[in-house]
């Protein structure tokens, strides 16, 4: 099959091996049926920015069957659409994607499925496309928390052809730190703290999807957990920073595709001035690129000028510090790859818990073959992801499940985050709360 990153560039490009992750889950067994739709190199939140078109949510509604025949076009999220749609439809039973900023827990939220982000540099990232190596994972989108983590639990190992994956020693310590954690899956919710974090309702975050999120924290309440109000004062700052890093890290990424090294090679008009290898690069990039990732890579590349660097890309990374800094000050496990100190039992969150999206699935206004959206959109799109970045910029393992449907009969998705390697409590209190 292809991997063309739904990008024009890479149109006819077939890889000749398979990522690391598709070589482990075919040697226990999994088939393979399909590639999925995506928003180009990963870029987007609402898998519109695709050379195949936009991708429509499957979701329908349980209870009025009535209303299928009405039905309205709405995105299935991004960037990882197709495989949340795909999953949702019930074409397959689980789907790879990528995470770099939400883009599966996003997908997962507007389509009412389950998504896992795990922590980052657990699963290996060998044959995967770049976007932002930084922040980029490998995760699972899935029915149920179960069929995530059976996916999960064959993923889960180091493979040392990716030079990111974190070492042996690194994941003994973090399930070391785990176990000391004073919460075992096997007695229920019973001592479990969960950290309802103050800054994930912002003020873009529509009132009508509060209703499961508040009906899911009474239901874990009234089951033993203890819900701990918290707050992670940077996040604030998170989106910002994110699309600052994210940006530079992608215009550097993209460099590769220039139509000699990679991408489809487009031949200038007769006249240019060959000798000049960006005349050669431009042409290719123009008619290959589409326009949220030129934007990125202006974005990217100007962060990076000698002129703003200070400004957009070390204020960034000083922010990205203290969004880590805030997780680590909350959560009762250390953190093994910073080696905070493990907080008194009593102290502390195990998992946080938030809603993971602003609002349910956003109606779909463009055309298959219209994938330009105005400025506005394009802000709105990033809007989407408010709630989802920080939990990237700290590479902490992140999992959206479906906790009910909004006001408009839409699926509201929860996320459940957890320090550095506790990627299986996050399965195992995803799996409860379900
Ligand atoms: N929407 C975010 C972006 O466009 C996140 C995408 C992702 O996680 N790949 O960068």
């Amino acid at each position: 099959m292809p991997t063309t990153c739904s990008s024009a560039i890479l149109r006819n490009f077939v890889s000749p091996f398979d990522a690391t992750v598709v070589q482990l889950l075919q040697a226990a067994g999994a088939q393979v049926v399909g590639k999925s739709n995506c928003d180009e190199f990963g870029m987007g939140s609402l898998n519109t920015y695709s050379i195949y078109g936009p991708v429509v949510n499957p979701y329908q509604a349980p209870t009025s069957p009535e209303s299928w025949a009405v039905r309205e076009r709405r995105s299935a999220g991004g960037s990882s659409g197709g495989s949340a749609a795909a999953v949702a439809a019930g074409m397959c039973d689980i789907a790879l994607a990528t995470d770099t900023g939400g883009s599966i827990r996003l997908p997962a939220s507007y389509c009412g499925v389950v998504g896992l982000k795990p922590s980052y540099g657990i699963v290996s990232r060998w044959g995967v496309v770049s976007y932002a190596d930084s922040l980029d994972c490998v995760g699972v989108l899935a029915r149920t928390a179960q069929d995530v983590k059976k996916a999960f639990d064959v993923l889960n190992v180091y493979d040392d052809k990716d030079p990111t994956a974190s070492r042996p020693d690194v994941r003994r310590r973090a399930s070391e730190a785990v176990q000391k954690s004073h919460w075992n899956a096997e007695d229920g919710l019973t001592g479990l703290r969960i950290g309802v974090p103050q800054e994930y309702f912002p003020a873009e975050l529509l009132q009508s999807t509060l209703t499961p999120v508040r009906r899911m924290l009474e239901n874990l309440a009234s089951r033993g957990a203890a819900i701990i109000p918290v707050s992670l004062p940077s996040t604030r700052f998170a989106l910002s920073a994110y699309y600052v890093i994210s940006s530079a890290e992608a215009s550097s990424n993209m460099a590769r595709y220039d139509g000699i090294q990679f991408g489809s090679y487009v031949e200038p008009p007769a006249g240019t001035n060959k000798a000049k290898t960006s005349n050669v690069y431009a042409y290719t990039r123009a008619a290959g690129f589409g326009p949220e990732v030129q934007r990125r890579i202006l974005l990217g590349t100007y962060a990076l000028t000698a002129d703003a660097f200070d400004n957009y890309f070390l204020q960034a990374q000083r922010v990205r510090k203290l969004v880590r800094a805030d997780f680590n000050r909350v959560f009762s496990v250390p953190n093994v790859l910073f080696s905070t100190p493990s907080l008194p039992s009593d102290a502390g969150v195990h998992v946080l818990l938030h809603p993971s999206t602003i609002r349910t699935a956003p109606r779909l206004p463009l055309t298959a073959n219209q994938t330009r959206c105005n400025n506005e959109d394009t802000l709105d799109a990033y809007v989407q992801d408010v709630l989802t970045v920080p939990a990237s910029l700290a590479g902490l393992p992140a999992m959206s499940i479906p906790a009910g449907l909004g006001e408009d009969g839409w699926p509201v998705g929860v996320s459940i985050v957890g320090q550095w390697g506790c990627d299986d409590m996050v399965l195992e209190v995803g799996s409860l709360c379900a």
